[in-house]
């Protein structure tokens, strides 16, 4: 039996097994225990300092109980408290990106993934560095300015000199008034010194899938290929962070194990990456398995309603607060509404998951990763998010202001966002809806802006913001900034 230790820097001590069976036991013995879920709803609450909001989060085995809780009212009040946290760190505003995807070359073996090394019906695609710009124009068309590009992994195909080839090229496109300002990077477990030439391209966050924390079913759901290695990939993050980069994402597929296990497991990984590093995760994914090409989500007996998906989405923002969470195409335009009241910040919008697919007229389906289920445009969705009162932003000035890492979490603990981030996702929306939003749109959201900026509350900040939005009006000037 190995020993739960969250500062180790081996896989199976930090996700230990025997602690996440122990947690759900705590979780199960507890789920009714009123006086306990109180407390803990206490605990979690946002309070009052000096320096503005505090949030403590909750431990895996806390949040496991909230998770396991099946009492209306108490779930009411997860949900209600999720709302409450979320609106202190992440205000109204909702951060928008693509996936971009590169090569669906892959030599790995997962059984989830169409990719897989022995799928012969998908057609196998790379894109050329002139492909890359063309899809850049295509986004930036759109409106993008942040791309979380995909791989598959694959040494011979898409070398790490393949992806920081891709990265220059994205960073080097121009169009009219786009830019990408901000390329997050998914692609399979690396080396330190391939994190390290990663950070030195000037990636913002590393994304990384942990598809599943149970290591016997990670290895029977990645039978062949280097991801087979299932303490290589728990690990990653380590490397990653020792390479320099400080902003990492995590993820679990759900629907391959259960649910429970894999919140206990994600928790557990956060919580190793704070007492080691000092930081969190600087992001969450929430996929759940689609259909795609040779895939049928069927055969993966552990899917989750929607219902339990909201429920853990509502637990994740309840245990780390100051992480940010996101949500893909993959879910539909009703449960990304829930989800975005109940945590999620980040959303991506008008995605195709297919190698090549926006330079294309329609949706094209051959080498699409999965089924996208909110298939509506950059413009719906943005008009969509302000008619329910979120902001839709295109800020990336975090990262390139240095503000990653733990400055990044000082920033969201400081109180500091209403003069910050605030007037920068006004600002960035203000570009978007000057350079590419529908008449309609466009109106929709100059009115929010409008109120918006009443809520900025230094008045020096408010005056340099409606200044800039003024000159994106009247000029070509973009990229303003706090
Ligand atoms: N190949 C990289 C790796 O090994 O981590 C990452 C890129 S992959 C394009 C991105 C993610 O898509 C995977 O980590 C997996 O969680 C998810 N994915 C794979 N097949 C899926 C499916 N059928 N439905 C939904 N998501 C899927």
């Amino acid at each position: 039996m190995t020993q739960y230790n969250p500062k180790s820097l081996k896989a199976e001590e930090f996700i230990n097994h025997e602690e996440i069976l122990a947690t759900l036991r705590y979780a199960e013995e507890n789920k009714n225990n009123v006086e306990l879920i109180d407390s803990l709803l206490e605990k979690a609450r946002p309070k009052k300092t000096a320096e503005g909001v505090h949030c403590e989060g909750l431990t895996h085995r806390e949040a496991s109980v909230l998770l396991a809780c099946e009492i209306p009212e108490k779930n009411e009040e997860i949900f209600r408290l999720a709302e409450e946290i979320k609106m202190a760190f992440y205000g109204n505003r909702i951060v928008m990106f693509a996936p971009l995807y590169l090569s669906n070359y892959c030599v790995n073996g997962c059984v989830y993934c169409p990719y897989h090394a022995k799928n012969k019906t998908i057609p196998r695609k790379k894109l050329t560095q002139e492909e890359v710009k063309a899809e850049v124009i295509a986004l930036q068309d759109m409106g993008h300015k942040r791309l979380a590009i995909e791989a598959g992994e694959d040494p011979v195909n898409n070398p790490i000199e393949y992806i920081l080839d891709c990265i220059k090229t994205i960073y080097s496109v121009h169009h009219k008034n786009g830019d990408i300002r901000r390329v997050n990077v998914n692609i399979a477990a690396t080396t330190v010194e391939n994190y390290r030439k990663l950070k030195d391209a000037g990636i913002g966050t590393y994304i990384l899938f942990q598809e599943t924390y149970h290591k016997e079913s990670y290895e029977t759901l990645h039978p062949t290929g280097p991801k087979h290695d299932y303490c290589y990939h728990t690990e990653a993050m380590d490397r990653a962070m020792e390479g320099g980069i400080d902003d990492v994402g995590l993820g679990v597929l759900f629907g391959l194990e259960l649910y429970r296990y894999e919140f206990a497991g994600l928790l557990m990984h956060a919580e190793h990456l704070e007492a080691v590093h000092g930081v969190g995760p600087h992001t969450i994914s929430v996929p759940r398995i689609k259909k795609a090409d040779d895939i049928d989500p069927s055969v993966f007996d552990n899917g989750i309603s929607d219902e339990i998906f909201t429920k853990l989405i509502a637990c994740i923002r309840v245990a780390v607060p100051y992480t940010g969470m996101i949500i893909s195409t993959r879910e539909s335009e009703e449960v990304r509404r829930r989800a975005l009241q109940v945590g999620i910040s980040q959303i991506s919008g008008a995605s195709r998951t297919s190698v090549g697919g926006y330079t294309e007229e329609e949706r094209p389906t051959d080498t699409e990763q999965f089924d996208v289920s909110d298939q509506r445009t950059l413009d719906e969705v943005v008009r969509w998010l302000m008619e329910m009162g979120f902001i839709p932003s295109f800020c990336t000035a975090c990262y390139r202001e240095g503000r990653t890492g733990d400055r990044f979490m000082s920033l969201c603990k400081s109180g500091q966002i209403l003069n910050c981030c605030h007037p920068n996702a006004l600002m960035t929306l203000s570009e978007f809806l000057e350079d590419y939003a529908s008449e309609e749109t466009k109106k929709v959201g100059y009115r929010m802006i409008d109120e918006e900026l009443r809520k900025i509350p230094k008045e020096k900040v408010r005056s340099i913001a409606e200044q800039n939005i003024f000159d994106i009006k009247n000029s070509n000037r973009r990229d303003f900034r706090f």
